[in-house]
């Protein structure tokens, strides 16, 4: 074997579009900066096999696949991303991860052995069981959550401490980490948090790997320092690590199934003013109830304002499958289209083209991470409709932190009525209130082009990162 003397990182995400697609754009950020490293991304082969895609053709980082069977842990034939698994189904591919521990054992110990330069391994936070790899090949060890530095402090100190099992007759609760007046709701727990109790499969998987990662050399977040300074200073404060906040990394264009983006739905912004159109997105796997369906839509319609809906079925349904005029209210796709209200696409739309197109006003949004970083990259500010995880409190910061969004509504479960969708959206798109989040959320996206910048806060603290691992 011949031997490396190249500085080599090995990153490991987990098998959800939202984890994958930022380790991507972190490895693609690195390659430019640090053109003589060697990056391998390892993950499932089916995994594997969509990322390919996602590389341009001259691009040297390499993609490596691990072992991985379905099939003996339950799971649907083939299925190995969280973004075809019902919730229920979720920690069955929790389950299955723990399973790649031998496989990347055996993969670092042969890098390892080949290379004259100390390895980094960059994982996700939801495999702790990294680090003792590491250890055991004098390996530096990083940590990259993909969620906020809000988001994931309060996801960590949600279910280290299950705050909300001390006080089970309060709707309101406050949380450890944060300052004593922040209120948390019971809606803002996804239901399995809301019954977690310690012994469940949930608790035990996330209070171990939380746990393993406060043990990491370093934990990488996804966000900018001047965006995020509550969120980073608790993460610092109550973690013992060094974080470094390392966004918003350039997101790719992606797509998954057999369609191409809907460009035309770009065209069809071409034609509004500027500033005027709702983008409607729950982001790459989340959908809301049919009767949640039907008076979003009866609610945009009532708006009177143009609007972009990337529609999929409701839950309960395959979120995956083809859309039915029956959750939708009567003749509302013939009208909408025929008046040139409304623009639907199915599934899949290129998010970031429409957040970045100026016609763009508001974004009514579930608060994943990525969207939410496209969208105050471009400027929009949000109509909140977090539904699960750490959507909830990515909601709560950008209302109470930054002053970027109203929530509309909160999980499947809440009464929506097409009244409140009105509400809102005139609320953001005409009044005082919609100017002052329309100016804050330009605010916001000055920080992140500024803190990706040569001398900007994240390419900074990138560089420090870099220098500590290989020095
Ligand atoms: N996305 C997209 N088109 C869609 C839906 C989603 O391009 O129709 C992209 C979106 O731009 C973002 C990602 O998929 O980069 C969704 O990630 P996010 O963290 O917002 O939510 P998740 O899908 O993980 O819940």
């Amino acid at each position: 074997t011949t031997m490396s003397n190249k500085q080599h990182i090995v990153m490991l995400p987990f098998m959800a579009q939202g984890h994958l697609i930022p380790f991507v754009s972190l490895a693609k950020l690195i390659e430019q900066r640090y053109p003589d490293f060697t990056i391998t991304i390892v993950n499932t082969p089916f995994n594997i096999q969509t990322l390919q895609s996602s590389l341009p053709p001259h691009s040297n980082i390499h993609l490596l696949s691990l072992p991985f069977s379905t099939s003996i842990h339950g799971l649907p034939p083939n299925v190995e991303n969280s973004h075809s698994l019902t919730t229920q189904q979720l920690p069955s591919l929790m389950h299955a991860s723990e399973f790649l521990e031998p496989h990347f054992n055996l993969l670092i110990s042969d890098l390892s052995k080949t290379s004259t330069c100390r390895l980094c391994i960059i994982a996700d936070v939801f495999f702790g069981w990294t680090i003792s790899i590491a250890r055991r090949h004098n390996a530096f060890h990083a940590t990259f959550t993909t969620c906020g530095a809000y988001g994931t402090a309060a996801y960590y100190s949600l279910w280290l401490h299950l705050p909300h099992t001390h006080s089970p007759e309060s709707m309101v609760f406050s949380i450890p980490w944060f300052p004593p007046s922040f209120c948390f709701h019971r809606s803002q727990l996804s239901s399995y948090l809301r019954k977690a109790d310690g012994s469940d499969a949930w608790s035990l998987f996330l209070q171990k790997h939380i746990r393993l990662s406060f043990s990491s050399d370093a934990l990488l977040c996804h966000t900018a320092e001047e965006v995020e300074p509550l969120g980073l200073r608790i993460l610092r404060c109550h973690t013992g690590l060094k974080v470094y906040p390392i966004g918003p990394l350039n997101p790719l264009p992606v797509w998954r199934g057999g369609k191409k983006p809907e460009m035309a739905c770009v065209a069809w912004l071409d034609t509004h003013p500027a500033g005027s159109v709702i983008y409607v997105s729950f982001g790459s796997q989340n959908s809301i109830s049919a009767s949640q369906m039907k008076s979003l839509a009866a609610g945009l319609e009532a708006s009177r304002k143009p609007f972009v809906w990337v529609i999929r079925p409701p839950i309960g349904f395959d979120v995956n499958g083809e859309m039915k005029e029956e959750w939708l209210p009567e003749g509302f796709s013939k009208r909408i289209s025929e008046s040139g209200q409304g623009f639907l696409v199915e599934r899949w739309a290129p998010q970031l083209e429409i957040l970045a197109h100026k016609s763009t006003g508001v974004f009514i949004s579930h608060c994943g991470w990525n969207s939410v970083l496209e969208s105050l990259s471009q400027g929009v500010p949000i109509i909140g409709w977090p539904l699960i995880s750490e959507q909830f409190y990515n909601s709560k910061m950008m209302e109470e932190e930054l002053g970027v969004c109203v929530e509309l509504a909160r999980g499947v479960e809440d009464e929506v009525e097409s009244m409140d969708v009105e509400k809102v959206i005139g609320l953001v798109l005409d009044v005082e209130k919609g100017k002052e989040m329309k100016k804050k959320a330009l605010k916001c996206m000055e920080m992140m082009s500024e803190a990706m910048k040569d001398d900007g806060s994240s390419l900074i603290a990138l560089d420090e990162f870099i220098k500590n691992l290989f020095g």
